[in-house]
């Protein structure tokens, strides 16, 4: 089966049509080849829309994009012939607490996307718009998936889910802790398992998702039972553009002093703070890393904040578990900087974890979908990367659904 991948971010479009095969471990579906993939960056202004077909980059193209429907329109029209997509897998942010897993999309499913919207202002019109536009190309008859983020979080235990808020006003307005990148965290896990052969059932991970939005969270048993990210993507680790963590009387206090009002403080903390904010010049690591070593000594506490909030996390995450036998690293910085993944780890030796210097080092530009080691041998935390392939993790989810539901369809390409 042909499953495009629709992942919307407050101004981006990524996309990836994948041929899914049966024959997966324990008779899941698993990916085959990619046609096509790509992403349209820049909504809500001149976009750029970048284009690989089996892998071979086309001349980047660059139009006025004022919405997301347009950046759909915009994608499909590459994608000819559109009859070979079957099925539509989409990338939705905010599940709340009618969501527990993946759902196939039908009028009902979308009202009921479309009124979380009020919980996830800046989030789920993206994945609305993504879900609207393909079914205006596709029609209806094109089954399609929602896939949240915060799905794989409803495994959290009450301590850890609510807020010490009074609990009918909690309750009124629907205010806990929701958890975010559920895709992105989940596919870390998959990809630790089928590292290690590991059967999940006796693991205790801790994940790090550090790309733009940053996460960590505490899994025993395969199940998610703490995060990072609560009510919003805003809590939690200092991120690209995000604050996370802070006092909130900060919000009214700056709000009072700069004569503004709380939403456009909530704007400062999720769009101009984080690496951003604390740098003064990029929330780009890569740029920051360099700074760093060209002295400039707010890059290098931007660094230093970052690295020291998410080790921060990991010892509390070590308590939370009682010990863990994993960390895993993904996501952009994750993935990509042996220098923040020492840093954090850095002092960790009390709880067995020692990485391995030249490992960690080698370990930079993995294939998605695959993993290195990068502790030492004798390590009792060992410490993994894994190049999470979220979009792989979307497409069997969809797949999965799919099976499951009336208007079910097998698999091709039995291998
Ligand atoms: P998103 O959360 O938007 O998907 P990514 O996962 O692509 O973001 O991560 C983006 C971050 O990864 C940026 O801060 C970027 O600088 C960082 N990054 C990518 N490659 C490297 C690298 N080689 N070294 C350090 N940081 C990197």
């Amino acid at each position: 089966m042909r499953v495009l991948v629709l992942n919307s971010g407050s101004s981006s479009l990524k996309f990836r049509l994948l041929d899914m095969l049966e024959g997966g471990p324990q008779g899941e579906p698993k990916p085959g080849r990619t046609l096509i993939s790509g992403a349209v960056k820049g909504i809500g202004g001149t976009a750029t829309l970048e284009l690989f077909t089996e892998g071979v980059g086309a001349p980047k193209e660059t139009q006025s994009v004022p919405d997301h429907s347009t950046a759909i329109r915009w994608v499909f029209d590459h994608l000819a012939p559109l009859s070979q997509v079957e099925a539509v897998g989409h990338r939705v942010v905010h599940g709340g607490e009618r969501f527990s897993q993946s759902v196939v999309i039908d009028d009902a499913v979308l009202t009921e996307i479309e009124a979380l919207s009020e919980l996830a202002p800046l989030h789920n019109p993206a994945s609305l718009a993504g879900i609207v536009g393909a079914r205006e190309v596709l029609g209806s008859t094109v089954p399609m998936v929602a896939v949240f983020d915060t799905a794989f979080h409803h495994t959290l235990p009450p301590a850890a889910r609510i807020y010490a808020l009074p609990h009918e006003l909690a309750a009124r307005h629907q205010i806990r802790r929701y958890g975010f990148h559920g895709t992105a965290h989940a596919s870390l896990v998959a990809g630790y398992a089928a590292f290690t052969g590991s059967t999940l059932e006796k693991d205790r991970l801790i994940t790090l998702q550090l790309g733009n939005g940053c996460s960590v969270t505490a899994i025993a048993g395969g199940k998610s039972v703490e995060t990072s990210m609560g009510f919003t993507p805003l809590e939690g680790l200092v991120m690209g553009t995000r604050s996370g963590d802070l006092d909130p009387s900060i919000v009214s206090y700056l709000a009072q002093r700069e004569k503004v009002d709380a939403s456009e403080v909530e704007r400062w903390l999720n769009e101009q703070s984080g690496l951003l904010g604390v740098s003064g010049r990029t929330n780009d690591m890569r740029e920051l890393e360099e700074a760093a070593q060209a002295h400039d000594g707010r890059a290098a506490l931007a660094i230093e904040l970052f690295c020291y909030r998410a080790r921060k996390y990991v010892g509390a995450y070590l308590a939370v578990l009682g010990g863990a036998d994993a960390i895993v690293f993904g996501g952009g910085i994750g993935e990509n900087s042996p220098e923040i993944r020492g840093r954090i780890c850095a002092g960790m030796e009390w709880c067995g974890l020692f990485l391995d210097v030249e490992r960690n080092k080698a370990t930079v530009h993995l294939p998605p979908g695959s993993a290195a080691w990068i502790s030492q041998d004798a390590a009792s935390l060992a410490a993994y990367v894994v190049a999470d392939d979220e979009e792989s993790w979307i497409a069997r989810e969809t797949v999965r659904w799919l099976r499951s539901s009336p208007l079910s369809s097998p698999c091709e390409g039995e291998d």
